[in-house]
């Protein structure tokens, strides 16, 4: 994969993503792979913006260019406010929803990623990547007809204890919950060793299950937590993201990321052999993946792209 193109410049002051793939590029490619558009958002995300703290201008920026992008599709489009406190210091931000309506159901499903992050680095990982990956999968989707909604969230403010996703969960109503066949979590994608999907214990890891099968017919590597720390069994992971408040309303949950759980102390955050944890620290910025790991960043692109695209068209067929 290779050179890519910018369609349009939205945000102000945006980042020409030419100059700067000469860092880590090879070849030019003939055509558009999957991945290449989350690759696009996330040198706006990560060159044009940069970090993107809750409560920050640039964190506003992000949620504008998310905006943006979304307004494009044949989605809804709403942005939800918050307010919460930190360090005694009253903070604002705001999730972003893009609703994909089947006019037939309020049956749903739920795809989430924060789009915030911490201050040093880039957030590139954690999480460009994941509202890179959502992105070109609403816009992959944008015509099919599914047999229910599809409620794409942009959580504000993760990094500051779950704020979006926790008052995403606390409003929704008992009739939505009921509603709700899952929610899709995706949190840094980019530099860790090896791909994992988690989900739920027992039948309630059935989307787990799923995106491990559509994985293997596609030969991508994709694994599940392998269960070596007796804290975090087989199949299953932390509550450290954003789709904790979800799974604590009973709704089942799957969450797709790129760590190594054979590494540290065996809990998923020592991402990488060679680097250990990349999530932040200053190494999570384009510059530093594409030169310590060649090829991952759009490899990872392509396989969660392609497996979420693919994960949202055959859920219907588990139904
Ligand atoms: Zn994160």
């Amino acid at each position: 994969m290779g050179m890519r193109t910018l369609k349009r410049a939205v945000v102000a002051g945006v980042f020409t993503a030419s100059a700067f793939l000469t860092v880590g590029s090879a070849s030019a490619a003939p055509k558009k792979f999957a991945g290449d558009l989350a690759y696009d958002h996330l040198v706006q995300l990560t060159e044009g913006i940069g970090p993107r703290v809750a409560g920050s201008e640039n964190e506003t920026k992000a949620r504008q260019y998310i905006l943006n992008e979304l307004e494009k599709l044949d989605l809804e489009v709403e942005e939800q406010s918050f307010n919460y406190v930190r360090r005694n210091v009253n903070k604002q931000s705001a999730n972003v929803v893009g609703v994909k309506d089947n006019p037939k159901t309020n049956k749903q499903i739920i795809v989430g990623a924060h789009y915030d992050s911490v201050s040093v680095g880039k957030g590139a990982d954690d999480n460009a990547s994941s509202v890179g990956v959502i992105l070109e999968t609403a816009m992959a989707l944008d015509k099919r007809n599914l047999p229910y909604d599809i409620k794409y969230v942009f959580f504000g403010a993760e990094e500051e204890g779950l704020q979006g996703s926790n008052y995403y969960a606390k409003n929704m109503t008992a009739e939505e919950v009921a509603n709700t066949i899952g929610m899709i979590n995706l949190d840094s994608l980019l530099a860790g060793d090896n791909i994992y999907v988690y989900g739920g214990d027992g039948e309630d890891g059935w989307i787990r299950d799923l995106a491990l099968k559509i994985a293997k017919q596609r030969k991508i590597p994709l694994q599940t937590n392998p269960g070596i720390n007796p804290e975090y069994p087989t199949g299953t992971t932390g509550d450290w993201s954003d789709h904790a408040p979800f799974k604590a309303k009973g709704i089942t949950i799957a969450y797709l990321e790129a760590t190594n759980w054979e590494l540290g102390d065996q809990d998923g955050y020592t991402q990488t052999e060679k680097h250990g944890g990349i999530w932040h620290t200053k190494n999570d910025n384009l510059a530093f993946l594409e030169k310590e790991f060649p090829g991952r960043t759009q490899e990872h692109l392509n396989q969660f792209t392609n497996i979420l695209t693919q994960l949202l068209t055959d859920i219907k067929k588990e139904l």
